[in-house]
């Protein structure tokens, strides 16, 4: 099983998953780049898997369906080109062998979800669409703090070997922003050296893992004393108030440069 992280606009990434013979692909905001992959990789487009309903998530969807007959898939509660199976928490899609879990994140969205997977090639898989960046998360379009975090805490929850892929290359910008919240955080330091690296050879820094992110993404880290420190002198949020920390840092992010 082959993951490819197609790049598409300024910095969204079209996840391209493939075994030679069959695929899936993760929020087609175009369908060029998809189908130039496809041709690359010799493999029939089976199944679209949406996350959210922004435009750039959801832009190629038809073309693609029309061109290759592909099943679309993405959340009940939102509008999404169809016809489409619309999923809600703990449904199962199953596609290329795999079954991929339906995990509910609204925050970003109000009807966000994320497509789990324990076992692609041995390790976890999830595709988060725009609720989980490296270093980073979403921003609060329509859902409240409180949701978010709790979006984030599932997320946080699995396996600390699961590959993360993020819909947009945000990870120097956001390790930025993480290192003026945790400027002692020496695993951050580390992480971003690394990820510098690969940009500089135009590589993905993507996908990171979420026991990497629990080490270094503030958003994961909102209980950490050092973060809660940062909120409170940011806005001074009630240190014993979980989403008004949360709140803090993301409102410190959205005015960050
Ligand atoms: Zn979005
Ligand atoms: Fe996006």
């Amino acid at each position: 099983m082959n993951l490819i992280p197609l790049p598409a606009f300024q910095d969204n990434y079209l996840w391209l998953l493939q075994d030679g013979q069959r695929a899936l692909v993760v929020d087609p905001g175009e369908a060029e780049p998809v189908f130039a992959g496809l041709r690359r990789t010799g493999a029939r487009l089976e199944t679209i898997l949406v996350t959210h309903h922004h435009a750039d998530h959801t832009g190629g969807v038809a073309q693609l369906r029309e061109a290759t007959g592909a099943r679309v898939f993405g959340p009940a509660a939102e509008t999404i080109p169809e016809p489409a199976t619309h999923l809600v928490q703990g449904d199962t899609v199953s596609v290329l062998g795999l079954t991929f879990q339906v995990i509910e994140v609204p925050g970003h969205t109000a009807g966000h979800i994320a497509y789990y997977c324990p076992d692609v090639g041995g390790l976890p898989l999830l595709f988060c669409g725009d609720t989980l960046f490296s270093g980073g998360c979403g921003r609060l379009f329509e859902g409240t703090p409180a949701q978010m975090l709790a979006s984030l805490d599932a997320l946080a929850a699995l396996p600390g070997d699961t590959r993360v892929c993020c819909a947009h290359e945000y990870t120097l910008s956001n390790l930025r922003f993480a290192k003026a919240v945790e400027p002692a955080n020496a695993q951050l330091a580390a992480y971003t050296v690394a990820c510098e690296q690969r940009r500089a050879q135009n590589q993905p820094t993507l996908p990171s893992t979420i026991g990497q992110e629990r080490l270094i993404n503030p958003f994961l880290r909102s209980r950490e004393p050092a973060v809660i420190r940062a909120a409170q002198a940011f806005n001074g949020a009630d240190p014993s108030d979980e989403a008004a920390v949360f709140a803090a840092i993301r409102q410190w992010k959205n005015e960050f440069r």
